[in-house]
């Protein structure tokens, strides 16, 4: 690293003004990345107090000889950043030259630092801002930096701290974050001595993922992947069978930078679209490499925050890659990577969580992956004439990409659910919810492959709207038409209904119309053609479905099984509800208390 320099003033006033130090967790975030920079490949840090009365964070980096300790301490004093073009190449974690100077003027605040070629180190004390004593002292290589009684001389600011356990769940997450984009470096943090989180130095990062996110994620990981010329991703989501109530385990970089940025997080849930119910977050760790000039990361002082040039196309390459992951590891039979040469235990189904793993050619390593209905052990199912289930489109569908056999059905529950039995155990499907993503996948296959024409109707339908409603229907007329639903304006609020989709009942057309506009009318995001397209099909394969509460034969329910087994996400609705609920050998034998 070269040596500590002043940033020209021109530079200083480019740089966005503001606070650093906003609470224990900021302070760490700081010091952890000055580490980064440092080239540390082990960081330690310790709170007393959820960092409130100390922070110390303790690496093995690069260190500082005492003339540059001392400047690193000035205003703008940065090893990093020399001119203006290069704030638009930003690549360290660090460059604005304020994080120190700012820390140590609100805290009682010491540095301990010896660079590889002296014997001796330096230790800097300063108080408020105020530098108290500067001394040799004996030290390792590399840098300690200890905060105490933080906003001890700015008592308003310390009055905005949180309870101890929520700095600390912000400390937290700070470690989380920043230890995912770097798995090779060692991780620890004390709190009043004792080890909180231990991120051991890994070789993948899906070894660290696993560390912050629990093992519990370890086979539900699909991996992320795509790269075009613009960017590349990386990284990997958690099946939408874990999720969490927060978007605190959606962890972002750019460049290697964690980021926040609202336009990425909703992308991301564009790829979980269908697979999550409403107010469920779902568990990621993506980076996003791009040209460093293609970014701006200058925006914010604690710089979470990103500005893309082409947000965009950004946008749409996460989306996908999302969906392509998550996609694929369902009909792979998992998530994750399973560690060479061990064979996970378990074998069930699709509507479990355990896949089926095959050994090709008595080889040690898992070759392939393999799901199916769950059953080894499952009875043919007798083949039998069936007719389609009804108001079930009768598409050719892709080939069943699961073993062929179906689950043993039992009977219906409720009238609602279709209860079975595979090798998984019991199953619980709700036909609804089944029946609606079969029709929703069916239909958009069609839209994909025809267009949607519309069929005249004989008798036009009315449709009575208020003002706020005509006017919002008219703005969706000629995105109505290219799904084959003619309606015209009538004169004042009505319209007339002239044509709708084959696929649809004309009497279900008017509720779906009124539903399309009422969703419009709320939803004040840019209209986006595709995402309105699928809503429209959602709501038709919704309407069309077979409502809860009907009667259905085993054929029937055969039927809907089999189309369900063909979808590309049998495990959703399209609205994200779960189709369906598996009671394993293991849960049943939890709840008669064969086992604890
Ligand atoms: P910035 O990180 O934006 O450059 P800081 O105020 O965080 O600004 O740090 C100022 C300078 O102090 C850094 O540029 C770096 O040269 C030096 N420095 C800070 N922390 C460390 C550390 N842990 N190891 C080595 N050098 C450090
Ligand atoms: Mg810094």
């Amino acid at each position: 690293m070269t040596t500590v320099r002043i940033l020209p003033e021109l530079l200083s006033n480019q740089i966005a003004a503001g606070e650093v130090v906003e609470r224990p967790s900021s302070v760490i975030k700081e010091l952890v990345e000055n580490s980064i920079d440092a080239r540390a490949s082990a960081i330690t840090i310790e709170i007393e107090k959820s960092g409130k009365s100390l922070i110390r964070v303790s690496d093995d980096g690069i260190g500082l000889s005492r003339d540059d300790a001392l400047l690193s301490i000035e205003r703008y004093a940065t090893s990093k950043i020399f001119k203006t073009e290069d704030l638009f190449c930003i690549s360290t974690m660090g460059f604005r030259g304020e994080a120190l100077p700012s820390i140590a003027s609100v805290s009682k605040f010491t540095m301990v630092t010896r660079p590889e070629n002296k014997d001796t180190g330096t230790r800097i004390e300063i108080i408020g801002g105020k530098v108290r004593n500067v001394s040799d002292a004996g030290a390792p290589m590399g840098t300690l930096v200890e905060v105490k009684d933080l906003f001890f001389n700015t008592p308003a600011r310390k009055k905005f701290l949180k309870s101890d356990n929520t700095e600390i769940s912000h400390i937290s997450d700070a470690i989380a974050g920043i230890s995912l984009g770097h798995p090779h470096i060692r991780f620890r943090l004390f709190s009043n001595k004792v080890l909180q989180k231990n991120y051991p130095s890994s070789d993948t990062l899906f070894q660290r993922a696993v560390n912050v996110l629990g093992t519990e994620v370890s086979k539900k990981m699909a991996e992320i992947r795509y790269s075009d010329d613009a960017l590349t991703l990386s990284g990997y989501c958690v099946l939408p069978d874990i999720v969490r109530n927060t978007a605190s385990r959606i962890f972002l970089f750019v460049n290697r930078r964690l980021v926040y940025d609202r336009g990425l997080i909703s992308a991301i849930f564009q790829g979980y679209r269908g697979r999550l119910m409403k107010g469920r977050y779902p568990l990621v760790v993506l980076f996003i490499d791009i040209a460093f000039d293609s970014v701006d990361v200058n925006v914010h002082p604690t710089k979470r925050e990103v500005r893309f040039f082409n947000h965009q196309e950004v946008y749409e390459a996460v989306s996908r890659a999302v969906d392509h992951a998550l996609s694929n590891t369902r009909k792979e039979g998992q998530g994750g990577k399973a560690p060479e040469g061990e064979i996970p235990s378990g074998s069930l189904g699709i509507y479990s969580d355990r896949p089926i793993f095959v050994r090709e050619n008595d080889s040690p390593r898992v070759e392939q992956r393999v799901m199916t209905w769950g059953s080894l052990k499952n009875k043919p199912v007798e083949k039998e004439p069936v007719e389609d289930i009804p108001f079930c489109i009768p598409e050719p569908g892709p080939e069943p990409m699961f073993h062929p056999d179906p689950p043993r059905i039992l009977g219906q529950v409720l009238g609602t659910y279709i209860l079975a039995e595979s090798g998984a155990g019991l199953l619980l499907i709700d036909q609804h919810a089944a029946h609606e993503r079969i029709l929703y996948e069916a239909l958009r296959k069609r839209v994909t492959a025809l267009g949607m024409a519309g069929q005249t109707l004989l008798v036009p339908e009315t449709l009575e709207l208020g003002h706020k409603e005509s006017d919002t229907l008219l703005g969706l007329l000629p995105h109505l038409s290219s799904l084959g639903i003619e309606v015209e304006p009538f004169g004042g609020t009505t319209f007339i209904i002239k044509s709708v989709p084959s696929i649809i009942s004309q009497k279900a057309m008017t509720p779906i119309l009124r539903e399309v506009i009422e969703t419009s009318l709320m939803d004040k995001n840019e209209f986006s053609k595709d995402r309105w397209l699928d809503d429209c099909l959602i709501l038709m394969a919704c309407h069309k479905a077979v409502r809860a509460n009907l009667r259905m034969n085993v054929m029937e329910m055969q039927n809907l099984l089999k189309d369900l087994e063909k979808c590309e996400n049998p495990l959703h609705c399209p609205h994200g509800r779960p189709i369906c609920v598996t009671l394993t050998q293991n849960d049943l034998e939890k709840l008669f208390k064969r086992i604890v």
